[in-house]
């Protein structure tokens, strides 16, 4: 299967092969994670627990049933997930007196506590997050970690004095998701969400998109700013020095296993996986090339080269398998390895051993004495030059398109003055869909693609 050709198959045989996740699970769009790919989406979540500790989040575990009367309090969020919940309408053989939801997200079952918690200004902020599933009725095709109906993901919700101190909750989960894009050597881009396809309930949400080499876009997160539009019915307040019942601003912060299906989408190739060193289950992996009369040596060091890098700290798998080195290399290329090291005696007898990278294929020796290093480095090297080459890419994908003509695998920047007539227009002519303004202003010259009037930039495309 060819990426360049079809990259919808392709992406489905890229997980298959690597076996991250086993779509025959009888219930559609919940597929079982497998050992391998939960491992590298706990590593994803190890990098979000420490990003969200580090910042004075905590973690909580809400429940999974929400009721209906708590659900239905805030009218535009209703609006937004009716369609797609899930409901459980009996408890045993008895009809429940109010039904309740699986959690679509979690604004409803934490808001009616957190008007128990918050207090006074003392109490606030207040900021928790949680890494759990949510179940949402997908009713499109549904696609291994991009399209699925129980979602594993993480949400921080966070309650503030005040919209500035709000907004700059914001700013600072702009500069979380910053550092947990280079981890996983994901290319993105900010954009405002128009107002008809913000979040149900936001005041503005921020989408964050990774552009696939389809040219479609995928949405692995959103950022929203809330101001008081939950508070205020969920009776979240604080008492001001006056005596006064102030509503909190809030905000919440959310991405997704989509980053996974991303970082597939984003980084493997036609002979499979290709992962950041800082997600991959294995590191690296270590694979004797045996000779008849050497082979009890060549296995010894092996081992002993493999054991000194996990005692540096590296994740690492020995392979001693009995089959042919061609059949191993192939299935950890399959893996996404991101450093092979070949160890066979004429590189015994040189004191190195012979690397092979998996992103980019070049091959070379290191000093088998600080082999350790010499893997760092390597290692290094390669997230750096993976998120390098992606955000090259990503950039690559994007090209200006003032009155709005856009070739089939490319995002468009448009302009557009900002109405939601135009935007609207534009998106049911074109068939696209308007992803948003820059989140971070930038130069425009240009004039609405529909109305011909003065405008900003906005950004367009055809989404996963
Ligand atoms: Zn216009």
């Amino acid at each position: 299967m060819r990426k360049e050709e079809d990259f919808n198959e392709w992406y489905i045989d890229a997980v298959e092969k690597a076996g991250l996740s086993d779509k025959r699970y009888p219930v559609k769009g919940m597929n079982v994670w497998t050992a391998y790919g939960w491992k590298i989406m706990r590593l994803i979540d190890e990098f979000i627990r420490r990003e969200l500790d580090a910042t004075g989040h905590d973690e909580v575990c809400f429940p999974l049933l929400i009721p209906e009367t708590e659900f239905k309090k805030e009218k535009d969020h209703i609006k937004g997930f009716d369609s797609e919940v899930y409901w459980v309408t009996h408890a045993g053989l008895n009809e429940l007196d109010v039904r309740l939801v699986l959690r679509p997200t979690s604004e409803t079952a934490m808001y009616p506590m957190f008007a128990l918690w918050v207090r006074s200004h003392q109490d606030l902020p207040l900021k928790v997050y949680q890494i759990v599933n949510t179940f949402r009725y997908e009713t499109k095709q549904t696609r291994a970690f991009m399209r699925v109906r129980e979602i594993h993901f993480f949400e921080s919700h966070t309650c503030h004095e005040t919209e500035e101190d709000a907004q700059r909750q914001i700013e600072e989960d702009v500069e979380i998701l910053d550092r947990i894009a280079a981890r996983l050597c994901l290319p993105y881009s900010l954009l405002k969400r128009t107002d008809w396809d913000k979040f149900p309930g936001a005041h503005y949400t921020v989408g964050i998109d990774t552009v696939m080499p389809n040219g479609r876009t995928l949405q692995i997160g959103s950022v929203h700013h809330y101001r008081t539009n939950f508070s205020v019915p969920y009776g979240i307040s604080y008492e001001s020095e006056g005596g006064e019942h102030v509503p909190v601003h809030q905000t919440t912060y959310g991405m997704s296993e989509r980053l996974l299906g991303a970082v597939i989408g984003v980084h493997a190739d036609d002979a499979g996986l290709v992962l950041p060193p800082d997600i991959a289950p294995f590191q690296i992996v270590v694979i004797p090339i045996f000779s008849k009369d050497n082979a009890a040596r060549v296995g010894e060091a092996a081992k002993a080269l493999a054991g000194s890098l996990s005692a540096a700290g590296f994740r690492v798998k020995l392979d001693d398998r009995d089959v042919r080195p061609g059949s191993k290399f192939f299935d950890w290329e399959i893996k996404g390895v991101p450093l092979r090291l070949e160890l066979g005696g004429r590189d015994l007898d040189g004191g190195v051993v012979t690397f092979a990278r998996r992103d980019d294929g070049s091959k070379g020796t290191i000093g088998l004495a600080d082999a350790p290093s010499g893997a760092r480095l390597l290692l290094d090297s390669i997230s750096a030059s993976m998120l390098e080459k992606a955000k090259a890419a990503q950039a690559s994908r994007i090209a200006d398109a003032p009155g709005g003509e856009v070739p089939d695998d490319r995002v468009a920047r448009i302009g557009w003055c900002g109405c939601e007539e135009c935007g609207r227009r534009f998106e049911e002519e074109r068939d696209l869909k308007i992803l948003g303004t820059p989140f971070r202003p930038e130069r425009f010259e240009g004039a609405c693609a529909v109305c011909g009037k003065p405008a900003n930039a906005a950004y367009a495309a055809r989404t996963m």
